[in-house]
């Protein structure tokens, strides 16, 4: 194997252990009601889909550095398109929120954590911009 593979799938492997451990304990932190504010339960007592309502703040594809970190999470609902929304539907209506404050107060925490990389990344970028500023960095 060439070693550029090899190195790529040791890191595979290595995040998909560090995930392993973080959704367990993610579970434990949720309280079975999305926290976008629409009331809907989320999916902590499903053990088959559990996962689904930890959702990452900063995006684990990016944000390698803090995907296991126990504050990276926001609960919500998958049934209903909740977590869905919030990937999907654009950051500024993160703001609208009934857990933005929650939001802001995670970024705060895990801010100083990134790499330089990491804070050069758009997702950062327009995250920050979001709460400092109430609008998207472009
Ligand atoms: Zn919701």
């Amino acid at each position: 194997m060439e070693p550029e593979n090899e190195e790529k799938i040791k890191a595979i492997l290595e995040e998909k252990q560090r995930l392993d451990k973080w959704f367990p304990l993610i579970r434990k932190k949720l309280t079975g009601v999305c926290q976008c504010g629409c009331g809907k339960p989320s999916s902590k007592n499903d053990d088959k889909y559990y996962k689904f309502s930890c959702c990452h703040l900063f995006p684990k594809s990016i944000f390698k550095s803090i995907l296991d970190h126990p504050e990276n999470y926001l609960e919500r609902a998958f049934w209903g398109g909740c977590h869905t929304n919030m990937d999907e539907a654009g950051m500024i209506k993160w703001k609208d929120k009934a857990d933005w404050e929650q939001a802001k107060e995670k970024f705060y925490l895990l801010a100083p954590l990134l790499t330089d990389k990491e804070i050069s990344h758009k997702f950062y970028r327009n995250l920050e911009s979001l709460i400092y500023y109430g609008k998207l960095a472009d």
